[in-house]
């Protein structure tokens, strides 16, 4: 039996199941305006125009835990991990981390908050200064924060690149240059751990790394979620390493959460129309296995034009009448897994349908 639920309530029912969220949104939006300038101002007609990146939102990630966010290139995961720890100013909706509100603070409480809310880029080049050694990049943010004397500070710069598997010995006064892609990474993770913070965003932390190297890597952030107590939110586009570290899983397309749940419930019995074409592109390590091909016509709409109705009904192979004209609400097609589509609230069993689209 189907749960009817009105968008954007998406991840509220689960809390009674799982332990209090260490960061949670509710209704987040963030859109950018377009035509800024004097002369597009000029000549636009109409109203102004915004790319609605993020748009509308809930979201929960709970203490130890690693919480999946999967789309294509385009779809909002990184936006929503910047809004998240407020590099982004959210343009609607609110956040709140371990209860307390923190959507519009400013000056001492947001110096306080990007202690506890912390983010790993995926370019791990690009992430550490040239200029500095592995030590020296390690203790800046306890700098920058006014944290502890010269001893503190050196004590938590050596528990920190222990915990992440560099030898402080080895690595101290090693420059980024001297490194493998994979020491980089755990030398940036090692920076953002030294703050102790209560929450990381890790945005597609391997995708610039040597495949031999990523399970390190994601061991180790499955490690420290668990032993620090981190709320991890893992951005990513890789459906296999979703998998393999993830306890819960969202599928995002155009600005909003289509699908979420336990992660093996979603990738083994994806629901939505997009989750499925998604699991259909990831390829079978076995020569004897076949699959159902999911092709899915035409582009991603712009998130300037959003479709009316359900957003994805132009590319949908289920399309119906329904979905242009009337916005899908959340239905549950299994304890905990949750979509958004008007495929739900027909007569066909949901659990059937999603198992036949397999
Ligand atoms: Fe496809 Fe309609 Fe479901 Fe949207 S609501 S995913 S268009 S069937």
């Amino acid at each position: 039996m189907t749960t009817r639920r009105e968008p954007g309530n998406s991840l509220d029912q689960d809390r009674a199941a799982t332990p209090a969220p260490v960061i949670e949104a509710k209704g987040l939006k963030k859109h950018f305006p377009v035509d800024t300038g004097v002369i597009a101002a000029l000549v636009r007609r109409g109203p102004p125009r915004t790319v609605k990146a993020i748009d509308g939102v809930d979201v929960s990630v709970s203490s130890r835990s690693i919480f999946g966010l999967v789309g294509e290139s385009g779809c909002g995961k990184s936006t929503l991990g910047m809004t998240l720890v407020r590099l982004y100013e959210p343009t609607a909706g609110r956040i709140f981390l371990s209860g307390e509100e923190v959507t519009h603070i400013h000056g001492d409480g947001l110096q306080q908050f990007r202690r506890r809310a912390q983010i790993i880029f995926q370019d791990p080049y690009g992430s550490l200064n040239p200029r500095l050694t592995v030590g020296e990049a390690v203790e800046e943010p306890l700098k920058i924060h006014g944290i502890g004397d010269r001893a503190e500070r050196a004590v938590r710069v050596v528990e920190s690149l222990e915990r992440v598997n560099l030898q402080p010995r080895h690595f101290l006064h090693r420059y980024p240059h001297e490194l493998s892609g994979g020491q980089r990474q755990r030398a940036v993770i090692a920076r953002t751990l030294v703050l102790k913070p209560d929450f990381v965003v890790a945005d597609e932390p391997i995708s610039m790394l040597d495949v031999s190297i990523r399970a390190g890597i994601l061991d180790l952030l499955e490690m420290l979620s668990k032993d620090l107590g981190l709320g991890v939110l893992y951005v990513s586009h890789d459906i296999s390493t979703v998998r393999y570290v993830c306890d819960r899983v969202a599928i995002m397309y155009l600005g909003v959460f289509v699908e979420h749940g336990e992660t093996d419930e979603v990738i083994d019995y994806p629901a939505h129309p997009y989750t499925q074409a998604l699991m259909a592109a990831v390829p079978i390590a076995d020569p004897t296995a076949t699959r159902r091909r999911v092709e899915l016509p035409g582009e991603v709409p712009t998130p300037i034009d959003i479709p009316s109705g359900c957003r994805f009904r132009t590319r949908c192979p289920c399309v119906m009448d329904i979905c242009s004209r009337v916005a899908p609400p959340w239905q549950e097609v299994n304890p905990g897994h949750h979509v958004v589509c008007h495929l739900y609230q027909s007569s066909v069993t949901p659990t059937r349908l999603a198992k036949e689209a397999r």
